[in-house]
């Protein structure tokens, strides 16, 4: 195929793009074989299925993790900041709420925490930090 997108070397998520599989007879399209930096593992994935970012790990990662990923990379394309936001409620047990800053749209905990301890987001140092709030952004 002469229009193929060479992605060698490229990275998506935890995955690094090794090289092009040959072809293998009876499988319409050649696959990319990629490393996984997560758990050292190689496995072979479709280029459309690496470029939209749809995997970023073998499958060795939970589904969390690419929730992250793709909050990161709305937030990159879109120029936004993530903000966690100060308590909903005083309580024993304050809920923390994560939104985009500046459209303000609540963004999914679990997605918010999986990208900061993916190291996809770091503090912003805007002052804005306390126990209870900071800004995220994804470097
Ligand atoms: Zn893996």
């Amino acid at each position: 195929m002469s229009n193929r997108i060479d992605i060698t070397g490229r990275t998506y998520g935890h995955l690094t793009v090794r090289c092009l599989t040959e072809k293998v007879k009876g499988i319409r399209s050649r696959q990319w074989i990629v490393d996984c930096a997560a758990c050292k593992l190689s496995t072979v994935f479709p280029g459309a299925t690496l470029r939209a970012g749809m995997v970023t790990s073998c499958g060795c990662k939970p589904r969390l993790n690419l929730r992250g990923f793709n909050l990161v990379k709305r937030m990159r394309s879109s120029g936004q900041r993530l903000c966690k936001s100060l308590p909903a409620s005083v309580s024993a047990n304050p809920e923390v709420r994560f939104f985009l800053e500046p459209s303000g749209k609540t963004v999914h905990k679990l997605a918010a925490e999986s990208a900061i301890a993916a190291l996809e987001l770091s503090p912003l140092g805007d002052g804005l930090l306390t126990d209870q709030s900071q800004t995220w952004i994804a470097p």
